[in-house]
């Protein structure tokens, strides 16, 4: 366990110092960093890039504790005008993260525009009594892998990135290295029969032991997106829930609209997604979206 932790964070540093060197191209003082580092959550991203933009139009080469904290003072001050009715996030995969299990580039592109249309900003201002906050946007969230980097669970719609393996008619070696690379004790080796068995209630897709196994026992099969609905924090905090497949990106594209479309109707008084989605509201979208 301690292993995959470290792998995964390391995956992580890597991507983030991918992200700040390709994109982004400022440096930040470490007490820069450190202010950042407590700007709530669910803005910090937001504030972030607009400390840089305006470090940068200001002429300044280097993010300092006084750039940040004057952006941060704008910005809560203005922060109703920030509020667009709906958040779209990434994990770093996108970066370069090695452990990506599918390429989901301009997925989140694509969700977005499918969303701009929904004009969930101005259905929130009808039915929002008062300010509107950020925790009144709607949440979606795309991980590349099920390390779930992004938070999926606690979003309204969480999207993972998922491949899974097969077996095929290759002759298995019985070197174990799929069982090795697995870190979900998904897979054993039937040495009767000279097979990897893979438990499907284990396995979460994250397609690692298929580039481990040298003979081609092992395949890619579904590849596509697990799509997790409902998820939330706040006082009363709930895990999203998994609709039970695998599912292409214009299906997951047609999985949001018809999330949305359903939160528009139901929706009263700026209530979440995840207060209003029942357990049978979540089989009723599982059975009209079958998996790949
Ligand atoms: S969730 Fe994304 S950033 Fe995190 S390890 Fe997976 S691919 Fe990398
Ligand atoms: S895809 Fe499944 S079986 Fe393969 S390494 Fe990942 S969790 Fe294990
Ligand atoms: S399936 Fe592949 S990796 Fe697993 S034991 Fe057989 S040959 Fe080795």
């Amino acid at each position: 366990m301690d292993y995959y932790i470290r792998t995964c964070a390391k995956a992580v540093d890597s991507a983030q110092q991918q992200i700040t060197s390709e994109e982004i191209q400022m440096k930040w003082t470490p007490e820069a960093e450190e202010a950042i580092k407590k700007v709530p959550f669910f803005v910090r991203k937001r504030v972030r890039t607009r400390v840089e933009k305006e470090a940068e139009a200001a002429g300044n080469p280097l993010v300092s504790l006084t750039d940040v904290k004057a952006t941060q003072a704008r910005y809560l001050a203005n922060m109703s005008s920030e509020i667009k009715g709906y958040q779209i996030e990434t994990c770093f995969g996108p970066s370069g993260c090695p452990n990506r299990a599918i390429i989901s580039d301009q997925l989140e592109a694509r969700i977005e525009a499918d969303v701009q249309k929904e004009d969930l900003l101005g259905f929130l201002k009808q039915h929002v009594k008062g300010d509107l906050k950020f925790h009144h946007e709607f949440r979606i969230t795309l991980a590349d892998c099920p390390n779930a980097c992004s938070q999926p669970q606690i979003k309204d719609i969480g999207i993972i990135g998922a491949c899974a393996p097969v077996v095929t008619d290759a002759p298995c070696s019985l070197c174990e290295a799929c069982v090795e690379a697995c870190k979900e004790d998904a897979i054993r080796i039937d040495t009767a029969k000279e097979v990897p068995v893979i438990d499907d209630d284990l396995c979460l897709k994250c397609g690692k032991c298929i580039p481990a196994c040298p003979t081609g026992t092992l395949a890619e099969g579904q590849k596509g997106f697990r799509v997790q609905l409902g998820g939330k924090l706040g006082r009363h905090p709930q895990l999203a829930k998994e609709l039970p497949g695998v599912y292409s990106a214009e299906q997951v594209r047609l999985i949001v609209k018809d999330c949305i479309r359903f939160y528009k109707q139901h929706s009263k008084l700026g209530r979440r997604f995840a207060q209003i989605l029942q357990p049978a509201d979540i089989e009723a979208i599982a059975r009209r979206y079958p998996e790949i």
